[in-house]
C-alpha cells in the first residue's frame, strides 16, 4: 500500500497542486486536526466520489482552543493516521509546519458574524470559529481545491465554513458529510478517547434523547416543552448542559417554517460532547 505523499510547505502544497491541476483533475480537500476515525474517513470517501485527488490536512490549530482548553493534551496518532489514509489510497497529506500556517508576524483573525455568533458553542468558546475561519481560509487558499468537505457532526462549524466561502467569494464547493456514530448512537469524536467507561456507555444518552426530541418535534410537540424534556433527561443521566437548542438548519438563527435542526452541547465529568440532528420541516 502506498503512502500517501506527506507534505509540509505551501511551496511544496501548491507545487503538487499545481501539477495535478495541469492534467485537468480535480482536488478535494478534508481538514482535520487528525486522531482520525471513520467519521474523517467517511469524508475522505466522499470526496474520492468526486474528485480525482484527495488532501487530507493534519494540524492541530492553536488558535482555535481557548488556554484552559486541551490543545496541548489533545491526541495525536500521526503513524497510524498515515496508516488509514494509505488504505484510504488517500494521494497527499498536508500536514504544515506550525509557521507556514501562522509565521512570525501573522496578523490576522476572521470574526464572522451570522451562524458564527448564533449564541451555540459561540457563547460557550467565544474565539473559537475566530481561529477556525482563519485556519481553514489558510488552508483554503494554500490548497486551493475544487471541493473541501466537513462534517454535519460539527454543525454550527460547517454552517460558518459556508459562510466565510460565501463572503469571501472563495472558488471552492463546500460539502456537508453525514456524522458516523457508533453502534449505541454516540457521534464519533476524536475526544471520544477521554471519556471513562461508564462516561461511554452514559455518552450514547446524547443521540437518543435527541432521537426522542425529533419524534415529539414531528408529532407536534411545542419546541420548548420538547427542547426541556430532553435537558432534564440528559441532566438526570449526569450530563451538564452547555445548551440544547431548536434552529433553523441554514441561519442557525430562530426555528422558522424551513428545515431545522436541534443543537446540543453537554459535558460529561470534564469531557464536552456536541451532537445534533436534522428536523425535516
Ligand atoms: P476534527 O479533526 O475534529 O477537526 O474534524 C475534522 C472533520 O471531520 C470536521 O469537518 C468534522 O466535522 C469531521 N468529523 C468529525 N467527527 C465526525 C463524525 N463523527 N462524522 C462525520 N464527520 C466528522
Amino acid at each position: 500500500m502506498n503512502q500517501p505523499l506527506c507534505l509540509r510547505t505551501v511551496v511544496d502544497l501548491r507545487a503538487q497542486v499545481a501539477g495535478w491541476r495541469q492534467q485537468g483533475l480535480r482536488v478535494a480537500l478534508v481538514p482535520t486536526m487528525g486522531a482520525l476515525h471513520d467519521g474523517h474517513l467517511s469524508l475522505v470517501r466522499l470526496a474520492r466520489q468526486q474528485a480525482d485527488r484527495i488532501i487530507v490536512s493534519i494540524f492541530v490549530n492553536p488558535t482555535q482552543f481557548a488556554p484552559h482548553e486541551d490543545f496541548g493534551s489533545y491526541p495525536r496518532t500521526f503513524d497510524q493516521d498515515m496508516a488509514l489514509l494509505a488504505q484510504e489510497q488517500v494521494e497527499c497529506v498536508y500536514a504544515p509546519l506550525a509557521t507556514e500556517i501562522y509565521p512570525a508576524g501573522f496578523d490576522l483573525s476572521i470574526i464572522l458574524g451570522g451562524p458564527a455568533t448564533a449564541g451555540l458553542e459561540d457563547r460557550f468558546r467565544p474565539t473559537f470559529f475566530h481561529g477556525v475561519a482563519t485556519v481553514v481560509a489558510k488552508l483554503l487558499s494554500q490548497s486551493a481545491p475544487d471541493i473541501a468537505l466537513f462534517g454535519e457532526k460539527d454543525f454550527q462549524q460547517l454552517a460558518v465554513i459556508r459562510k466565510l466561502v460565501r463572503d469571501l467569494d472563495l472558488p471552492v464547493n463546500v460539502i456537508g458529510g453525514p456524522t458516523i456514530r457508533e453502534t449505541d448512537g454516540l457521534a464519533l469524536s476524536s475526544r471520544n478517547v477521554y471519556l471513562s467507561s461508564q462516561e461511554r456507555h452514559t455518552a450514547a444518552q446524547i443521540h437518543a434523547c435527541l432521537q426522542e426530541a425529533r419524534t415529539a418535534l414531528l408529532q407536534g410537540e411545542d419546541a420548548h416543552k420538547a427542547c426541556e424534556e430532553a435537558k432534564s433527561q440528559l441532566q438526570k443521566a449526569g450530563f451538564d448542559i452547555d445548551y440544547l437548542e431548536y434552529r433553523d438548519a441554514v441561519t442557525l438563527g430562530p426555528a422558522g417554517s424551513g428545515a431545522c435542526r436541534l443543537l446540543v452541547a453537554a459535558k460529561l465529568g470534564t469531557t464536552r460532547l456536541i451532537d445534533n440532528i436534522g428536523i425535516e420541516g
